[in-house]
């Protein structure tokens, strides 16, 4: 008899088992033979003949007879009732020979019962196939079902139970056991079936519907489309926003919220008072440049020619900037390091970034900072308060209309901090590259890319700038421009542009030389040019009234007849006495808005040792008066008691800040030093250093700018810190022509330099 091992198939008595002709030639290595009786056997792995063994085979199977076998491959074995597998064993050839014996089942089962909850899980199966592809065929099937246990071993291989539940029916001795288990089975199945089914219908339901839906969407707007097209002044507020922010190519999470606040405002009546803002907002939304510019190809002459073209001078400036072009175009970037512009108020430190702009063919935005308190000013004020506002930076954007334009945000040291946020640490993350691609401003609420943005800070100090922000930019220095640079400056710039402003062609107005030297003189007083240009375009002004009145007239401006033009008094720059005094000497100061020159004055009373500082400089001065005190006792011992037996004044008067104030600390011992000795330094001779108690001559910042002053008020000797002679190429060549510079390292160098003997004691003292 051939031996057939099963597995994972339902093996019952009194079923139908269908399988395929070669797979029964293989596993038994015969050939069927209809009415030939066969043993089933059910695996318990999933085994080739070649894999079994002698343990591979439950001790329970079934004995079975051949029945049909079709010409298209497929027959079908009648199962009949199950054996005992007594023993098993597998032969050379890989058959399998045994010994079975017949094992009965026990009690009883219902007929009629059992017949109708065979008709009932028969219905359901042919329900479940209803309009299904393969419906004719199982209903063909199904024709055959006369028992559950044919339902059962047809159904098998779909069954999502395992090898041990499929045998454990076989080995169910209790046929009533055996029933209610096989229905349960089948109608877990069903269930199972039947929410997997309805769980792709609802999803295919789903995508239908979302295809339907932007299909209909698709439609309208097209309709609308051709309708706006047609009636133009039909357009509502409400649909030219939805046609704007359709179009704007924004992020995906812009438009997402873009649409959510549209759809806010549709659901808002007109005389709604959220109207207005919601309106607001997707203006600025949608008004923002999403779309990102190309970047243009860099030509560097024509950069050259553009920075060149409006403002003389500056060449360092400006082969700094041609340099930060070459590294952008090189590395294929809109942007690169952060620039930061300092100097003195009117040295072009902010319409140069408008020629940056014009060089590179990009649009320019200049953000001013001043004054900024709050966080808000920069990332703006959340939605909710009533008057928000976006914060600078993305209305500086904005109204710029490109996502990629060179933005001067305007004096950074004037940020302020207060309790709302600091401003500062906002502006930090607008510069920081690696966070600025996604900057949020608090009112906007989505991100905005500003990787794109060229930016440029301008400060007229450094002092003020936190130190983080400082550290992420590169300082490039504006120094004060000397008479010569400003007259060059507005026969080239100030004042053609003043003269097309007022509208008076060239060759009517000429303004000579000198007088131009004698507005520069008499009339400005500052480090830049700015006060300049007002003055030009005053005159022109002046010249325009004349030529109304006298068409034909041509214009001379000479040292004469200059104040005629000007609604000034001329400026009185402060010049150095002619007379000298014991204890008063000339110093330089710094100041945000150029250099200056100032006494120090001192002077002893009667009294006894008190020492009182007047002026602007307070603490930093007290503390440099005790040093150069306390050197001019130990170089001048035998006038030592000049201070004990004596009160001591001394007067910085008002133009120097704070922090510059140790770099006066050579002029206040030298004060004193005059005073004590009684010899008179020469005010035309100035100076400028901080000084130690070991007596050395230490170096100061803002070098140009004090000998610019120096010269402007006539000063001819001045001595500096031996330590800053390097700064002295960065002042320009006519201050130095005519200054008498003498680098100085030690206070006797200077003491002895001016002749004030400190008597023998002198280098021994120090
Ligand atoms: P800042 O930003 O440094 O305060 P601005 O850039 O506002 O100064 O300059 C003030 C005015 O002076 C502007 O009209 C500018 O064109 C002019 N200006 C400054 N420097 C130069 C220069 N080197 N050449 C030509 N014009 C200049």
């Amino acid at each position: 008899m051939a031996v057939l091992p099963l597995y994972n198939t339902i093996i019952l008595p009194e079923s139908k088992i269908w399988l395929r002709t070669s797979f029964y030639k293989e596993r038994t290595g015969k050939a069927p033979v209809s009415g030939e009786r066969v043993s089933l056997l059910a695996l318990k792995k999933d085994q080739t003949r070649a894999q079994w063994t002698d343990d591979s085979f439950y001790p329970i199977g079934a004995a079975g007879i051949l029945g049909e076998i079709d010409s298209s491959g497929f027959m079908s074995i009648d199962v009949l009732n199950r054996v005992n597998v007594e023993e098993a064993a597998i032969l050379a050839d890989r058959s399998v020979s045994m010994t079975v014996s017949r094992r009965a089942d026990t009690g009883d089962l219902d007929a009629d019962d059992a017949r109708s909850r065979t008709t009932s899980v028969k219905d359901r199966i042919l329900t479940f196939a209803r309009g299904q592809q393969w419906e004719p065929m199982l209903r063909a099937f199904a024709a055959r079902w006369d028992t559950l246990w044919s339902i059962a071993a047809a159904m098998s291989p779909w069954l999502s139970i395992s090898n041990e539940e499929k045998y454990a029916l076989l080995a169910e001795d209790s046929l009533s056991k055996r029933f209610d288990e096989t229905e349960r089975i089948l109608l877990e199945g069903l269930e199972m079936a039947d929410v997997t089914s309805e769980a792709q219908t609802a999803q295919k339901e789903d995508h239908e519907k979302l295809y339907r839906e932007s299909a209909i969407r698709k439609q309208i707007e097209y309709l609308q489309k051709q309708l706006d097209e047609m009636h133009p002044e039909n357009v509502t507020e409400i649909r030219r926003l939805e046609m704007k922010l359709e179009d704007s190519g924004m992020n995906e999470t812009a438009l997402r919220e873009g649409r959510k606040v549209l759809n806010r405002l549709k659901g808002e009546g007109a005389n709604s008072p959220e109207t207005g803002m919601l309106t607001d907002w997707l203006d600025l939304l949608t008004g923002l440049p999403w779309k990102k510019e190309a970047a243009r190809d860099i030509i560097l002459d024509d950069a050259r020619r553009a920075l060149d073209a409006e403002h003389s001078g500056l060449d360092k400036v400006k082969t700094r900037i041609l340099q930060q072009i070459a590294v952008m175009r090189l590395k294929g970037r809109q942007s690169g390091s952060i620039l930061c512009f300092v100097g003195a108020p009117g040295t072009g430190k902010t319409s140069i970034g408008e020629s940056i702009a014009k060089a590179l063919g990009r649009k320019y935005v200049r953000v001013s900072l001043g004054g900024a308190r709050d966080e808000a000013d920069i990332r703006g004020h959340r939605r909710t308060y009533i008057g928000a506002m976006p914060g600078r930076i993305i209305d500086g954007i904005h109204k710029c209309g490109a996502s990629n334009p060179v933005m001067v945000l305007d004096e950074v040291d004037k940020l302020a901090s207060s309790y709302n946020g600091d401003p500062a640490s906002a502006l930090l993350e607008v510069l920081d590259p690696e966070q600025n691609f996604s900057f949020t401003d608090h009112y906007l609420n989505v991100p905005f890319d500003l990787s794109d943005v060229f930016f440029i800070c301008t400060a007229n100090t450094l002092d003020t700038i936190p130190e983080p922000l400082l550290n992420r930019m590169e300082v490039i220095s504006f120094r004060g421009y000397t008479p010569l640079e400003k007259h060059e400056i507005a026969r080239a710039h100030l004042l053609p542009k003043a003269l097309k402003a007022a509208g008076i062609p060239e060759e009517t107005l000429n303004l000579t030389d000198e007088a131009l030297d004698l507005v520069i003189e008499d009339y400005t007083r500052e480090a830049g040019v700015r006060g300049l240009k007002k003055r030009m375009d005053q005159i022109c002004r002046a010249a325009a009234i004349q030529l109304v009145e006298q068409p034909e007239a041509k214009i001379e401006i000479t040292g004469e007849n200059l104040a005629q033009y000007m609604d000034i008094n001329p400026v009185h720059h402060k010049r150095v006495p002619a007379k000298a005094k014991p204890g008063i000497v000339t110093g330089l100061a710094w100041t945000p808005s150029g250099g200056d020159i100032l006494y120090i004055q001192t002077l002893l009373t009667k009294g006894a040792g008190k020492i009182t500082v007047t002026g602007q400089l307070g603490d930093v001065m007290k503390e440099s008066a005790q040093i150069a005190m306390t050197l001019v006792k130990s170089l001048f011992p035998d006038r030592a008691d000049a201070f004990s037996e004596n009160d001591l004044h001394i007067h910085v008067p008002d133009g120097a800040t704070p922090k510059d104030g140790p770099s006066a600390g050579i002029t206040l011992t030298c004060a004193l030093a005059s005073l004590v000795s009684g010899t008179q330094i020469p005010p035309d001779v100035a100076m400028t250093g901080e000084v130690s108690l070991q007596g050395d001559v230490n170096p100061i910042g803002g070098l140009p700018e004090k000998l610019m002053a120096a010269q402007r008020a006539g000063v001819t000797r001045v001595f500096i810190p031996a330590d800053n002679l390097d700064d002295l190429k960065d002042v320009a060549q006519e201050v130095k022509n005519a200054l008498e510079i003498i680098p100085v390292s030690t206070v006797s160098e200077v003491l002895a330099r001016l002749s004030i003997s400190a008597q023998e004691s002198l280098d021994k003292a120090v």
